[in-house]
């Protein structure tokens, strides 16, 4: 799968060094980041609305798998805010976060997009809802969700 990685106008996250985590943890996989560039956010307001946004990107990346970091906090419609959400195959990511954070809900997205779900075990794939809770976490999938996603994708965890 390649994922295409897109960003915000002002770019607040270093989107080189998010490629890197993101294929050192799934490049085992089969997965290649491309990063694609600059997609305008077509909404007002200090914080975005999600669900609009993950359907705006679904149109604008032709609904290959895309991450897309943004400048603005992010709020989903009846849940409140969030660092990041998915839905089929269109992810988005606050890029102002810390960068351990940053890397961690990156990670966290992408293995939604690759169908894995929230993990009880100390796994990058726990739900976080803070920064804080973020950070808890480790950097990685833990061996269940490996395994899982191994089988998924045919492929030996290497
Ligand atoms: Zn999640
Ligand atoms: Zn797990």
């Amino acid at each position: 799968m390649i994922l295409h990685l897109f960003h915000d106008r002002r770019a607040l996250a270093d989107v080189a060094t998010l490629k890197v985590a993101i294929e050192e943890c799934f490049g085992a996989f089969g997965l290649q980041v491309r990063e694609s560039g600059y997609l305008y956010v077509p909404l007002a307001g200090h914080k975005l609305n999600a669900a609009k946004l993950l359907k705006h990107l679904a149109r604008a990346s032709c609904r290959k798998d895309a991450l897309w970091l943004v400048d603005r906090e992010l709020f989903y419609p009846e849940i409140g805010p969030v660092l990041g959400c998915s839905a089929k195959g269109a992810a988005l990511l606050y890029g102002g976060l810390d960068p351990d954070v940053l890397a961690r809900e990156a990670l966290h997205e992408v293995g939604h997009l690759l169908s894995l779900e929230h993990c009880p075990h100390s796994c990058v794939m726990r739900l976080s809802t803070t920064p804080d809770e973020a950070r808890e976490k480790p950097a990685r999938l833990c061996h269940k969700c490996s395994n899982r996603l191994a089988l998924k994708t045919g492929l030996e965890r290497i």
